[in-house]
């Protein structure tokens, strides 16, 4: 078997996403793999590194120059459409992640989205680092860009609470605050592939300790099935959703998207059964306990389990704890590696 590497890294990330042949598994990060060592590391610390194009896209390139993945992503936080479209944003200091202070809607039904969207800052920084980060790197590794789905605009605006008991009180409304929400990420999408994005993350948190499987099907799925109806089919999308999702597998499976990112809570083989070769999983590595907090070969036992459950694309489930030791995470790509390598020289399944 020849073991020179006959694809580029777009083409293999692209490839591997749509469940195609690879000449090796690549190593993607569907979301954040910025740390404080990366920072300092980098120079480029948070909070500058959410709203500074140079910065951010600085950080980003550390996911690839010191970690060693297939990918960057220059999108670490939940919040740069929330800030855009006029939540209170606390920005945090380099160990914490933003959060929200004040959710800006208590009634919806006027609200629109703003026309200038694209133009305001947290966005505009955004799509500026997408550009620098394509310039730098053309093809060798693929850029990834994310958007935040409806469904999680709808928690940043509205408050959680009152978001969901719109639900039960006041479905229609509901239905027409995500339609209209709908155009936010669509619109940001088209941007970041104008600048340069590879693949795109969809992040929307309909998760299973808030939302049933039957509100999903009911208020996001169709959603969901119409912004995958327009979307480019050769670019792939990942769909990001924390938390267990073997209830609702089945309905992600017939939105279209091509790519599910997932939690270490569900169990691998299970979901592997569910997404039946219609959506490729991404992820499953437990941040909290193994990125985090285990030893290097404890790391690397955890990747070993998951590729031989046959989850091919190892990644972090959600945006890496910003404590995470670096080795920790180079230690997933050399896992990876190696098992690539064993399966070229032994033919190994
Ligand atoms: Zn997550």
């Amino acid at each position: 078997m020849a073991a020179r590497e006959q694809m580029t890294g777009c083409e293999r990330v692209i490839g591997a996403l749509k469940g195609g042949e690879v000449d090796r598994l690549p190593l993607i990060t569907p979301t954040s793999v910025a740390t404080v060592e990366s920072m300092a590391a980098t120079g480029a610390y948070f909070p500058e590194a959410h709203t500074d194009p140079h910065k951010m896209a600085a950080l980003a390139a550390a996911g690839h120059e010191l970690l060693g993945f297939d990918t960057t992503a220059p999108y670490f936080s939940i919040l740069l459409e929330a800030a855009a479209l006029g939540c209170d944003v606390d920005w945090n200091p380099a160990d914490a992640m933003p959060a929200v202070k004040k959710n800006p809607l208590e009634r919806w039904d006027d609200w629109r989205p703003p026309s200038n969207f694209l133009d305001r800052q947290p966005v505009k920084a955004l799509l500026k680092a997408i550009r620098l980060l394509k310039d730098r790197y053309g093809n060798r590794i693929a850029v990834v860009g994310k958007v935040i789905g409806p469904w999680t605009l709808a928690y940043h605006l509205c408050g959680v609470q009152n978001f969901l008991l719109g639900l039960v009180l006041e479905p229609d409304s509901v239905r027409e605050l995500l339609d209209r929400l709908l155009a936010v990420p669509l619109q940001l999408a088209a941007a970041e592939l104008g600048a340069g994005a590879d693949v795109l993350t969809w992040a929307d948190h309909a998760t299973s300790d808030l939302v049933s499987a039957a509100a999903y099907r009911e208020f996001l799925l169709p959603r969901h099935q119409q912004a995958m109806e327009q979307w480019p089919a050769e670019i792939p999308v990942i769909l990001h959703t924390c938390g267990r999702a073997t209830d609702r597998l089945g309905y992600f499976t017939q939105t279209g998207f091509t790519a599910f990112h997932f939690d270490s809570r569900n169990p691998p083989g299970e979901l592997l059964n569910l997404a039946n070769g219609k959506l490729t999983l991404v992820g499953g590595l437990n941040n909290p306990q193994t990125l985090l907090n285990s030893r290097v070969d404890e790391v690397r036992t955890a990747v070993e389990e998951l590729l031989r459950a046959g989850v091919h694309l190892v990644a972090p489930e959600c945006a890496v704890p910003l404590r995470t030791p670096n080795r920790n995470l180079q230690a997933v790509v050399r896992a990876v590696r190696d098992f690539n390598r064993r399966q070229r020289e032994h033919g190994e399944k």
